[in-house]
């Protein structure tokens, strides 16, 4: 897909039977429809269909005679009804073929929270040859692009890009505006520019509240909120007409540094996992955890950064007491008056596994994940975390809510970004 021919015009089909009862609303083809618009792509139709074969696959030749892309969203998941790709890919005449990275990517998603892959989720790392394929960094199905010809009338043939998104919304939106949207601002008669803001520690609301007034005013640049689980990022668009070399991103950019601080801890591109590895490598810096509610979450999670071996030393899973006791040195006189969770016992696990493991850097995580809580002052989403270094050891109690995969992984993130907020201060 090198010479790219501009695309004009495009038509959305949203694909669950889900949809077409009233049991969801249909909030993707919104989304699109309003990112579509800022792109400068008319949008001519949104179709709703069920997951049925044939009729899934005259829409999509049908669409894709007509217009110069069409987005589909729904029905990338592991079951027999989940039969988007396999229809978008039949239709553009192009096998399945098996993709090792998107394999690989629901293989770490699946260690990450801890559950063994099903064996029927290779199926959605099953994707059309020569696809341009987008990794999902918020659940399991890969989306992907890839151009389909379909006759049009009079012996013609159309050429238009099929571009397979996820169903879930919070799987959709982040892989649209960080992976999709990049692509199709390339394959536009008039240019932008795209910056992210990358925020942890504040809600979306909250950070909304914050910057309204450059919302509601927005012309261009134009700013779109993303929530993703824990994290907040904005988009920031400039869009250029021909010979424009004015730069109206940097001021908006130092008016999000000026209301938001040290909530922003990327603009850019780089997760927040990634630029905690980044400073704790310039700075040759180790790293340990020590984690009990999150059983290696953490670890197993910083590990998807290549290159993690250089810093990243060794993770204790200290969930049962006894590990706390017998490898962390947590006192007895701790857990029997304070409890597992609390804050001694987290600031104790964290300077015990620096000392055992040597690192520069340690990081404790205790809390209760739930669904049960140990005590009413002890509710579930209560999180100790303790950080212990050569300036001494600090804690944070956070208070999450959600379900246990949720409390676990905002743990995790909240670990890299206790030890992101550390580093700031050596820099001082
Ligand atoms: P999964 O892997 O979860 O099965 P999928 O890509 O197969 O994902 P669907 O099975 O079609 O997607 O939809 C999964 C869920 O995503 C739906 O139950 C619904 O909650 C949500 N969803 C799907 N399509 C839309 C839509 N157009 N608008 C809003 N939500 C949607
Ligand atoms: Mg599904």
């Amino acid at each position: 897909m090198k010479n790219h021919p501009v695309i004009y015009s495009a038509e959305i089909i949203c694909v669950g039977t889900e949809l077409l009862m009233g049991q969801v609303v249909n909030t993707n083809a919104n989304y699109l429809a309003s990112e579509l618009a800022s792109l400068g792509i008319s949008s001519y139709r949104q179709i709703v269909i069920g997951d049925n074969h044939q009729r899934l696959a005259e829409q999509i030749r049908l669409s894709a005679s007509r217009s110069d892309l069409v987005l589909l969203t729904g029905g990338l998941g592991p079951t027999s009804d989940d039969i988007t790709m396999e229809v978008a890919a039949k239709v553009a005449g192009k096998t399945l073929v098996l993709n090792e990275e998107s394999l690989e990517t629901m293989k770490s998603f699946y260690r990450r929270i801890c559950r063994n892959m099903p064996v029927s989720n290779k199926k959605q790392a099953m994707l059309p040859e020569e696809s341009i394929v987008f990794q999902n960094a918020n659940g399991t199905a890969p989306g992907a692009m890839f151009k389909a010809h379909i006759p049009s009338s009079e012996d013609k043939e159309h050429e238009a890009y099929l571009v397979l998104l996820p169903g879930p919304p919070s799987e959709m939106r982040p892989m649209f505006s960080t992976q999709v949207r990049p692509i199709l601002e390339q394959y536009n008669s008039v240019r932008f520019k795209t910056e992210y803001v990358r925020l942890y520690g504040i809600g979306e609301s909250t950070a909304e509240e914050r910057i309204n007034d450059l919302i509601d005013n927005q012309t261009n640049p134009t700013i779109a909120p993303y929530a993703s689980e824990g994290e907040c990022l904005f988009r920031i668009t400039q869009k250029f007409d021909k010979d424009d070399a004015s730069d109206l991103i940097t001021p908006v950019i130092n008016t999000f540094k000026e209301r938001f601080g040290e909530y922003i801890y990327e603009v850019g591109n780089r997760t927040l996992k990634e630029v905690v590895f980044d400073m704790l490598s310039e700075k040759k810096l180790t790293l340990s955890f020590a984690e009990s509610c999150t059983a290696g979450m953490a670890s197993g999670e910083f590990v998807d950064v290549p290159g993690s071996s250089k810093v990243l030393i060794g993770s204790i899973v200290a969930y049962d007491n006894r590990v706390k006791q017998q490898l962390l040195g947590v006192t007895t006189d701790v857990l029997e008056n304070m409890g597992s969770v609390s804050r001694e016992c987290a600031i104790e696990m964290a300077e015990g596994c620096r000392k055992l493991l040597n690192t520069d850097i340690s990081v404790s995580i205790t809390g209760i994940a739930g669904p049960s809580a140990y005590s009413t002052d002890k509710p579930v989403g209560l999180v100790y975390l303790a950080l212990s270094d050569k300036n001494g050891t600090i804690v944070s109690e956070i208070h999450l809510s959600g379900n246990r995969m949720r409390v676990r992984k905002v743990s995790v993130l909240h670990a890299f970004d206790m030890i992101r907020k550390r580093l700031l201060d050596y820099e001082s």
